[in-house]
């Protein structure tokens, strides 16, 4: 057999290379920001058009490329950074894997002018699909200008996979901020269709994170700082009680590269966790500077990933310095957030018979005989759930099933209706049924009633009541602005009306009327937090995901005291729901504690 192995031409190697280091636009601003930084500039404008799908350039002030290098940049393995394997562990520049301009020439056609200071003229290379096309002399200021055009252009795949612009330019952002937040000390901007959305002068961290999450950010910032002989940890993280819903602002980095530390997040968090309520997370901009060799950035193509020689001792060094930062502001340890409902129990006179009515338990019902049904499927049980819900009360007209709940004897010893339900602890709704005692948390089932409301609006293309406000403006961090504003349209048929007001804020003007009415923005940070986190699920389509993030985002909280009539709402509009069984996310929402039980209790 003749032989059959044979080398890939370069141009296709370095299309399968760019698969692992260009994902998308923002890896290409990401990779050349980076060069940016790495060639000294003390200025980068980044400047975009269609979120970076059709156009990316980056222009810097750094310290530029001979002619040569202009033209060798491009080769797989062209780097200026480390030229023996030992200089690996002593890396303090960004990039020193020498495949970024390799793997973007191979996917986009590439224009770069480059002049270093020795040099009148510059050099002009263009490449496309790995392809020199030409190279010529150039005037051109000192520093590299490069441009991306038609990312993807010669793999359609790729290109198929990318997604809409606004989630595109959040990437770009995002990117953009970590290599903003690491060097404050470097003038950025970002130009997006012409418009700018970030014009950060150079200065010291503090103004860096407010030019970027807007002034109100100052006044949450403790200052933590620590050095240790393996770690110096600095930076700020926020206080306990600015803490959001949503994950937002939290940026760890060593070395000044951004990096994804699950770990390392976990130390911090534990470090609030008995002051924070559940659900809420502390911001964070924290700067690890430790020794090159005691860190491996080389185990993920876009080096986010970072392994630490002493993980363990670092984890306490960072879990012990958050707390003390927190306890030094003052601010811990026992701030109460339980905000928890008053437990509303009637009380029974003497002579009430509250021995249990044996003769009225149905063992043969089941309440939760539709449970089959998933989530979220049409309407199908509706009626049937509604019939459940009437047969579990058919015999309470005449029963004693709760004397103590149904009678108000120290009135006109005449049943009340209104008495049937219970809420305990501000979290669930008790009320008695025939086979026992029904228990429904009142948060989860909020939930499922406002997802079916917001769906059936949504897919009816019908419009929600509102309830008008007087108008609140909402200041966002730049991502979730974007978002917003994407999204104003469609969370518009529920009845948030929200507009935009420029400088990444937003003003609400009307939420819809079956939300709790609390912190608005905590509605919407929670809704967009939500809604990013059904983002990339395919199976939920977007009315699905708007419904669902919507209906947590809005849903009474645990602690919000209901009265009997409020109680009594829930309940019904539960019962109508086609599955009152379980949370759109599949969590139980009721079970019913059986007669049964309580006799064994008190045999
Ligand atoms: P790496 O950054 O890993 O070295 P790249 O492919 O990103 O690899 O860049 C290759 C080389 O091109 C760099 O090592 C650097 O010498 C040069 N280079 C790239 N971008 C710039 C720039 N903006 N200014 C000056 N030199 C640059
Ligand atoms: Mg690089």
């Amino acid at each position: 057999m003749s032989d059959i192995i044979q080398l890939l031409p370069d141009s296709v190697a370095n299309q399968i290379a760019a698969g692992e280091v260009i994902q998308r636009p923002a890896s290409v601003v990401k990779e050349l920001v980076e060069n940016s930084i790495d060639a000294g500039a003390s200025s980068i404008i980044v400047r975009v058009k269609d979120a970076g799908k059709t156009y990316i350039q980056i222009i810097d002030n750094g310290r530029g490329m001979s002619d040569t290098d202009t033209r060798l940049c491009f080769e797989r393995h062209a780097t200026s950074k480390i030229s023996d394997a030992n200089d690996l562990f002593a890396i303090r520049t960004m990039g020193f894997r020498g495949e970024a301009l390799a793997s973007i020439a191979a996917v986009a056609e590439v224009s770069v002018k480059s002049k270093n200071a020795e040099n009148e003229l510059g050099t002009h290379v263009r490449i496309s699909g790995s392809r020199i096309e030409s190279q010529e002399k150039e005037g051109t200021p000192t520093g590299t200008n490069i441009t991306v055009k038609n990312l993807f252009f010669n793999v359609p795949a790729r290109r198929k996979f990318l997604k809409t612009d606004q989630t595109e330019l959040r990437h770009i952002i995002t990117e953009f901020n970590h290599a903003a937040l690491a060097y404050p000390d470097i003038e950025f901007q970002l130009i997006h269709n012409n418009a700018q959305i970030f014009n950060l002068q150079a200065g010291k961290l503090k103004s860096r994170i407010s030019g970027i999450f807007g002034k109100q950010i100052i006044q949450n910032l403790i200052n933590l700082e620590t050095e240790t002989s393996i770690v110096r940890i600095s930076g700020f993280i926020g206080k306990p009680e600015y803490a959001k819903k949503t994950y937002g602002e939290q940026f760890l980095f060593v070395n000044q590269r951004f990096m994804r530390h699950p770990y390392f997040n976990k130390a911090i968090m534990k470090a609030y966790e008995e002051i924070l309520p559940r659900d809420h997370f502390p911001s964070y901009f924290l700067f690890f500077e430790t020794d090159p060799a005691s860190i491996d950035i080389n185990i993920h193509p876009t080096k986010t990933e970072i392994k630490f020689e002493d993980e363990r001792s670092i984890w306490q060094i960072l879990q012990a310095a958050t707390r003390e930062a927190i306890g030094k502001h003052n601010l811990s340890p026992s701030l109460d957030f339980s905000r928890e409902g008053v437990i509303d129990i009637p009380t029974l006179t003497k002579d009430q018979d509250i021995s249990i009515p044996r003769e009225n338990i149905n063992p043969a019902f089941n309440p939760f005989e539709n449970e089959s049904r998933s989530p979220g499927q049409g309407d199908p049980g509706r009626k049937d759930a509604h019939r459940d819900w009437q047969k579990l009360y058919d015999s309470r007209n005449n029963s004693d099933l709760s004397p103590g709940l149904d009678f108000d004897a120290s009135e006109n010893k005449k049943p009340v209706a209104e008495t049937r339900y219970l809420q305990l602890k501000g979290k669930y709704i008790l009320t008695p049924v025939k086979s026992g005692l029904m228990v429904i948390d009142q948060r989860r089932a909020h939930i499922r009633i406002l997802y079916e409301q917001n769906l059936a609006t949504l897919r009816r293309d019908s419009v929600n009541a509102q309830n008008t406000l007087f108008p609140e403006t909402i200041e966002l961090n730049p991502s979730d602005y974007k978002l917003c504003l994407d999204l104003v349209d469609e969370i518009g048929k529920l009845g948030f009306e929200i507009r935009d007001f420029g400088q990444n804020c937003v003003i609400v003007h009307s939420i819809p009327a079956n939300t709790a009415i609390h912190d608005i923005k905590s509605v919407i940070e929670t809704f967009l937090e939500q809604y990013k986190n059904f983002e990339s699920e395919m199976k939920l389509d977007q009315h699905e995901k708007i419904a669902r993030s919507t209906a947590v985002a809005s849903a009474i909280n645990y602690g919000k005291q209901l009265d009997n009539k409020e109680m009594q709402e829930i309940v019904d509009q539960l019962f109508a729901c086609s599955n009152p069984n379980t949370t759109p996310g599949g969590k139980v929402i009721l079970n019913i504690v059986k007669l049964e039980d309580f006799e064994k209790h008190l045999a």
